[in-house]
């Protein structure tokens, strides 16, 4: 048998004498040490490296008496199992002792040898049984509270983490495969740079108690080297004896299709079916970021083009409404081909248009719209049988800090179209207000 570990907290030096001569002719060796308070308990414990196998426990001490003394002697060693040494022959108050966090309770002046340490054995497989039933049913909730998930444990010690089976086959690895990470900081470099981070914070606010559970959302790569996007929960589940943190067991659940979902919901929110270009509110909302930029650097310019298909509704009166979205779709396409990745394309209705040209001043702004009109005026539609072509005319205006709000370079620009159709249509017109403006660099 292993040598066992024994503290015995006792201030009747007679009593200890009596516990320690039963202990010495039980048979078994043991590592004794005796103490006479809980103050002195805590300190020894402090100075301790493991957590003693049994704690040997008088209820009445100098500075602690009754079932007080077991829940203060739990708190200081969450890890050790407790005999209660009583005087009382009595059911009822054993049971609380028991309540109160003992795993057994002796009588003080019917202890014998043999039954000091068969106690002492007992109390310590309960405690680990309790232990192992309490481990198995956080990970069961943890289980049940996700779905079908992946079961992780982290010890903070050690750094090492165990990864369920099913957690690593959704992340691409066998359960046997040497690859497979095994400490937390391997795990993390494994998390998408932009997530490590806030993972590392969210387990930390919980470790550090500021929150009751682990949670977040990241992402990581599978061993093919695409990313997956998991949700994680979890909570600490063990302390050491001296009450530092010790182990967190959580879940692990693939959320890839749910977010990927969100992401599609969050396209089609900002796009328009028919063209795939930003729809009015999205268009309008990189107006308005644009407009805060404007409005910060005096040196910094956008330019806004408003372009409206001409004789469109005679393309759809001639050809039939789905050759005109044929158009519509072909006059999308060919300008993007010619616009810069940062330049912002919207359909802001039926055959209106606009481009928000940012860092781009005036004269930049018109060539660009030039370039626009004729490369419209080249394109040639195959819709069906026919072959259609169209022209379009195009208002410039620039986005002013005197306009009160984003869209009165819109207002402008769309004054500027209306000139372009009644002087003949496939043109581009300029904002009058800004014809006679400084030149802003292109
Ligand atoms: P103008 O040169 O003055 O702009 O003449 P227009 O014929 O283009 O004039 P108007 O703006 O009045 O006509 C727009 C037409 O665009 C009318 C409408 O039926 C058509 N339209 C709007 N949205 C769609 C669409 O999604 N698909 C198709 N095929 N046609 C559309
Ligand atoms: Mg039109
Ligand atoms: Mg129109």
């Amino acid at each position: 048998m292993q040598k066992l570990s024994i503290i015995l907290v006792e201030d009747e030096p007679g009593d200890a004498g009596l516990i320690r001569y039963n202990l010495k002719f039980s048979g078994g060796e043991h590592d004794f040490h005796w103490v006479t308070s809980l103050e002195e308990l805590d300190t020894h414990l402090r100075a301790m490296t493991a957590a003693p196998d049994v704690i040997l426990l008088d209820l009445n001490l100098p500075d602690s008496s009754g079932l007080a003394t077991v829940s203060r002697c739990k708190a200081m060693a969450r890890e050790t199992p407790i005999v209660v040494l009583t005087g009382h022959d009595d059911m009822d108050f054993s049971l609380q002792a028991l309540e109160a966090g003992a795993q057994d309770y002796l009588i003080k002046n019917d202890i014998a040898a043999a039954a000091l340490v068969r106690a002492i054995r007992y109390a310590m497989e309960r405690h680990q049984l309790e232990r192992r039933l309490q481990e198995s049913e956080q990970l069961t909730m943890a289980a049940i509270e996700g779905g079908n998930l992946g079961i992780w444990e982290w010890n903070l010690k050690t750094d090492a983490c165990y990864t369920s089976e099913r957690l690593l086959n959704n992340l691409g690895f066998d359960a046997d495969d040497e690859t497979v990470p095994q400490t937390l900081a391997q795990w993390v470099v494994r998390a998408h740079p932009d997530d490590a981070a806030s993972i590392n914070l969210a387990l930390e606010r919980h470790v550090n108690g500021e929150e009751k559970r682990y949670q977040s959302e990241f992402r990581v790569k599978h061993k093919l080297g695409h990313w997956v996007w998991v949700f994680e929960s979890g909570h600490l589940i063990s302390w050491d004896a001296g009450g530092n943190p010790e182990r967190v067991v959580g879940i692990q659940q693939d959320i890839t299709s749910r977010k990927d979902m969100e992401e599609q919901l969050r396209n089609l929110a900002m796009h328009d079916p028919l063209t795939g270009l930003f729809n009015r509110r999205s268009f309008m909302e990189a107006m308005d970021s644009e407009y805060g930029r404007v409005k910060r650097s005096a040196n910094y310019h956008t330019t806004i083009l408003m372009l409206d298909i001409d004789y469109f509704k005679s393309v759809n009166d001639t050809y039939g409404h789905s050759a005109g979205d044929d158009i519509l779709k072909a006059f999308a396409h060919t300008i993007a081909d010619k616009l810069r990745e940062n330049d912002v394309f919207g359909r802001l209705g039926g055959e209106e248009f606009a481009i928000l040209l940012p860092d781009t001043g005036y004269d930049g702004g018109t060539h660009v719209a030039e370039k626009v009109r004729a490369v419209v005026e080249a394109m040639r539609v195959q819709s069906g049988e026919e072959v259609i072509g169209v022209t379009t005319s195009i208002g410039v205006a620039l986005l002013s800090t005197d306009d009160k709000r984003p869209d009165g370079a819109i207002a402008r620009a769309d004054a500027a179209l209306y000139r372009a159709k009644q002087s003949g249509r496939n043109r581009v017109e300029h904002d009058e207000g800004t014809t006679d403006a400084p030149t802003a660099p292109a």
